[in-house]
């Protein structure tokens, strides 16, 4: 059976800027900046599997909202799904990341330029600048 991954677009609405965070592991993509997230769970939704993931990951409370961008196979048995969020409680820290940043269009763009996005995060580009436009 396929198992989800679902990874958050949290967006901050007043500043127009995007949540990424830097991953420590494994080594091929330690280093690297990704939209942050985890497995979902038997039974759980993906929107609560990714509240429950950002809470445990950062620190944050987030509502997670609807799928957007293609979904993109990681493997044979994960397939990584991205949603929309919106940051609604408490300042996110790196408790399972080397770093977090809040980037614009501008800056999202000039990472991806620079191959400094997680290769399957890249798919969700033009979608993400669209939803900092
Ligand atoms: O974060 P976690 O290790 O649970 O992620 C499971 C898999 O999904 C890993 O292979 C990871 O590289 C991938 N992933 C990704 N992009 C994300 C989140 C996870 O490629 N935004």
């Amino acid at each position: 059976m396929t198992r989800i991954v679902v990874a958050a677009a949290i967006i901050d609405e007043m500043s127009a800027k995007l949540l990424l965070a830097q991953r420590n592991y494994p080594p091929e993509v330690a280093g690297l900046w990704e939209l942050p997230g985890g497995k979902v769970e038997d039974g759980e939704t993906w929107q609560a599997a990714l509240e429950r993931e950002i809470a445990e990951e950062l620190g944050m409370t987030i509502e997670a909202g609807q799928q957007f961008g293609a979904a993109v196979g990681l493997s044979v048995e994960l397939e990584l799904v991205a949603l929309r969020a919106r940051p609604v409680g408490g300042a996110p820290r790196a408790l399972d990341h080397a770093a977090l940043r809040w980037v614009d269009a501008a800056g999202l763009r000039a990472m991806a330029d620079a191959g400094e996005l997680v290769p399957a995060d890249t798919t969700w580009l033009e979608d993400l600048l669209e939803l900092l436009a």
